[in-house]
């Protein structure tokens, strides 16, 4: 089936959300200061398909929060530059999808270690280099990388959270479950209350269910949501604050109930989604309004998500797709 083959539908879904809706104060490109030493760079998303970015300075080093698309990760490098004469020495990838873990190579030959949590490589052992190779067909940067597959994190942790500190700051790395995907690295910084939080929690209707475990998805959230947290910067959509971490919770929460709710009435999928040929086009399913943040042309992809999670009783990841 087409439509899993890849994340490149998924961008296509997300390119058209984000071009429809207008959502959020999408501003992409801009590097913006959230506290002193800790920038945040809006992705493209519509134009480019990127993530954002975020770059921490150390004593002597930077943190860069995601590696990007290899044209995302020249960006984001650039940006660094310019904030900063200190070297990249680590780029954490919050997990595996292309959009924050192609330009890994990139990173790497430019003389910085590439860090994730170890559930980020078994993730790239699942899906990969399936999905690198059919993102090459589409991206010319992923082509130009001329490999043959994603390069995988050089240094892996298992034990959370992991920590990076020096006289100036401290650097928490978690991870709290499965939700997005199975390996959903988290960026602390207790100190100044700022969490990254990958596509864990997004600013938009940018929710990609196909790897997730949808039922999970707000008890890692909920976990996040412990933190003592007052700037929240995530992997799609502009910065916020600890409202993210809520609405994103709620809306896969409201998301689950209504489909669960369907199924018990008895609801086939075809019941509550429309399909134009391979392509789902609309569902019946409706969310509130304190959920409406997150809803977008993607809903009717997450209904069948979902409708498949709780029918076969499993997280979507595990559910095989040919
Ligand atoms: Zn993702």
């Amino acid at each position: 089936m087409k439509r899993r083959l890849c994340i490149l539908s998924a961008f296509a879904v997300l390119v058209a959300v984000a071009f429809f809706t207008g959502a959020g104060d999408a501003q992409p490109g801009t590097v913006k200061q959230i506290v002193p030493g800790v920038w945040f760079r809006e992705g493209d998303l519509d134009k480019l398909g990127h993530c954002n970015n975020i770059i921490i300075e150390m004593k002597d080093y930077l943190i860069v929060v995601d590696a990007n698309f290899p044209s995302g990760a020249r960006l984001a490098m650039e940006a660094a530059k310019k904030v900063s004469d200190k070297p990249v020495k680590y780029v954490f990838d919050t997990h595996h999808h292309g959009d924050h873990s192609y330009g890994n190579a990139v990173w790497t030959q430019a003389g910085a270690t590439t860090l994730a949590y170890k559930g980020v490589a078994e993730e790239m052992k699942r899906y990969e280099p399936k999905r690198w190779q059919a993102t090459e067909k589409e991206r010319q940067d992923v082509a130009d990388m001329h490999a043959d597959s994603v390069e995988p994190p050089k240094q892996t942790f298992d034990k959370t959270p992991f920590i990076l500190k020096d006289d100036t700051r401290e650097v928490r790395f978690y991870f709290f479950g499965w939700a997005h995907t199975r390996g959903d690295g988290f960026v602390y910084l207790p100190k100044e209350k700022v969490l990254c939080s990958g596509d864990a929690a997004v600013n938009g209707p940018y929710n990609y269910t196909a790897d997730g475990n949808i039922g999970n998805w707000p008890k890692v959230t909920a976990a996040a949501l412990k933190l003592d947290v007052e700037h929240v910067l995530p992997g799609h959509g502009g910065p916020g604050g600890k409202e993210l971490l809520d609405g994103q919770g709620r809306f896969m929460t409201e998301l689950h109930s209504a489909v669960a709710a369907a199924v018990k009435q008895g609801k086939k999928l075809d019941d509550i989604v429309k399909k134009d040929g391979d392509k789902l086009v609309s569902t019946s399913i409706q969310l509130p309004d304190n959920a409406k943040n997150w809803v977008g042309e993607g809903l009717p992809d997450q209904v069948r998500d979902t409708y498949e999670e709780i029918t076969q009783h499993k997280p979507h990841g595990d559910i095989p797709h040919p």
